[in-house]
């Protein structure tokens, strides 16, 4: 499937004469692929946790959010792939529009598969996501090590799991979500995101 057909479920959603978001296909795949979490102050707040593998972001919706604690399941449910120039998107989505509300760029940085590491039966991105367990190293500024993403059920019944892998990253005394609530981009909180564009529009 080329990138735009991957992108039509993401485009079909979206107005982009309404919404800031990117519409996609100006940002040119990495050397190394990243990771981005984005919070996001919709409906319900969640945090959208996207890799790249093959050209778009492959992305679920994490209500809790990541834990460094290696003993938590964080329930990551699959969403639609994102264009990769949605990696440093951040701003108000605006009422009335798909996913409505505030966007910042929580922690973003390289990561490594590593099931494509392992000596007998390597993996790659698409092999593993088929396989339903992504094993990935994470070079974030808040999130570092191993996270494992496992698929539980099937078809519509599908859930994910995201899980802190145990290694010397692993903390369970840290809670980032809540200490390091701010961009990694811009500095800026929900809140200040939220009050410039609202100064933006008077
Ligand atoms: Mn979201």
């Amino acid at each position: 499937m080329n990138e735009n057909d991957r992108l039509k479920k993401y485009r079909e959603k979206r107005d982009f004469r309404r919404t800031a978001e990117p519409s996609g296909g100006k940002r040119q795949p990495s050397d190394e692929p990243i990771f981005v979490i984005q919070k996001h102050d919709a409906s319900n707040l969640h945090y959208d946790f996207r890799l790249e593998v093959d050209g778009v972001l492959k992305s679920w919706a994490v209500p809790k959010g990541p834990s460094t604690d290696p003993s938590v399941k964080r329930l990551a449910l699959p969403t639609e792939d994102h264009p990769l120039d949605y990696a440093d998107f951040e701003g108000v989505i605006p009422e009335g529009e798909y996913g409505a509300g505030t966007v910042l760029v929580w922690d973003t940085g390289p990561y490594r598969n590593l099931r494509a590491e392992k000596e007998q039966d390597a993996l790659s991105m698409e092999e593993a996501l088929d396989d339903g367990k992504l094993e990935v190293w994470l070079e974030g500024e808040k999130l570092q090590g191993g996270y494992a993403l496992i698929r539980t059920g099937s078809g519509n019944e599908a859930r994910w799991l995201l899980i802190k892998m145990d290694d010397d990253q692993a903390d369970a005394r840290r809670n980032p979500t809540s200490t390091e609530p701010a961009s990694v981009l811009s500095g800026r909180t929900l809140e200040e995101i939220a009050e410039a564009e609202a100064g933006e529009e008077g």
